[in-house]
């Protein structure tokens, strides 16, 4: 069985940082990945507000410099998914698509996925239109009209990146205000292909083969239209990752991993960071700093065992 003192499940910022400092501080330290490095950061179209660059960086940039450097500190990276966890003397034991991976102390850095509308024809047209990536998708809809759906700072961010490919962008959003910053919304109404549908939400997504439209309904007054697009981009928020760690250890009401200030989790040994924990804020900045926390948590949990 493959075996180290640190495992850190995810390879977004928070858990490639906790590969460095957890590298640098001399442990033998594996980083696992199930798809890439960079997590959400990697699918964000441009980071700003992460200090260090004047101007703005591409998150998938950002991710291949960050595993650069976790790998420069002797950090293995190791694609595979985490499928399972369990007590087992000496440490834990991961259950991983690799194989088991035994590992003295554990860091969850497992993310989010995004959450779905569950409106009828979601499920059925996803990949065929509907989407949860905009970096990803955004240019199979060049000079066509696309939807973006949330009033967050993602569907902001991402509906400001797809007026750049796509004929016109509809923002729908299920309130008259947003959540996302106002620098973001100020930008979007700058841009002179943005149509709003406020107080609306998705009834359902409709088509056959592929995605031909939305049909919409107005909060306010009750009324229902059809809104032809040929993209559909969810950004309503996001779930911890956790199915994998869960039985394990202990999680908030709405399914985040707790942590204390030293972001050790329910169980001596596990430490969670990023987004998938209890946190008020989920940036890149914050995951960075989580992960480097957690790192010197299980080096000094390692310590004190030794
Ligand atoms: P979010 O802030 O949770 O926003 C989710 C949006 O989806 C909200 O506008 C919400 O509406 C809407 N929504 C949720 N469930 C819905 C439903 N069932 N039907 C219709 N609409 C629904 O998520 P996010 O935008 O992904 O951001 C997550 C975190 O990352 C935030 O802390 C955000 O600041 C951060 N972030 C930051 C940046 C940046 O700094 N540039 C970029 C991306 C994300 P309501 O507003 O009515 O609740």
């Amino acid at each position: 069985m493959k075996q180290t003192e640190i495992l850190a499940v995810g390879a977004g910022p928070a858990g490639l940082t906790a590969g460095i400092y957890a590298a640098r501080s001399g442990h033998k330290v594996i980083v696992l990945e199930k798809s890439f490095a960079g997590g959400q950061m990697a699918l964000t179209s441009e980071v700003e507000n992460y200090p260090g660059f004047s101007e703005p960086v591409g998150g998938m940039s950002l991710a291949q410099t960050m595993e650069q450097q976790a790998a420069r500190f002797g950090c293995e990276m190791l694609n595979a998914e985490a499928t399972g966890i369990m007590a087992a003397s000496g440490g834990f034991e991961v259950a991983t698509t690799a194989g088991p991976i035994a590992a003295a102390a554990v860091i969850v850095c497992s993310g989010v996925v995004p959450k779905h509308l569950g409106a009828p024809g979601e499920t059925e047209l996803s990949g065929r239109g509907v989407s949860y990536c905009a970096v990803c998708d955004g240019p199979l809809f060049k000079g066509r009209e696309v939807a973006v759906i949330g009033g967050g700072d993602s569907a902001l961010d991402e509906a400001l990146y797809l007026t750049n490919l796509a004929a016109r962008v509809h923002v729908i959003h299920r309130r008259d205000e947003f959540r996302g910053c106002k620098l973001a919304q100020e930008r979007l109404r700058q841009r002179g292909n943005v149509d709003y549908h406020l107080s609306c939400v998705v009834e359902s997504f409709d088509g056959t083969q592929r995605l031909a439209g939305l049909t919409l309904k107005n909060l306010k007054d009750g009324s229902r239209y059809s809104l032809s697009v040929s993209g559909a981009f969810v950004y309503v928020g996001w779930l911890p990752n956790t199915n994998w760690c869960s039985s394990l250890v202990a999680l908030d009401d709405s399914g985040n991993i707790k942590t204390d200030d030293r972001l050790r989790t329910s169980v001596p040994g596990v430490f969670a960071a990023g987004d998938v924990r209890n946190t008020h804020l989920r940036q890149v900045a914050t995951a960075v700093g989580d992960g480097a926390l957690a790192a010197m948590s299980a080096h000094d949990f390692l310590i004190g065992k030794r």
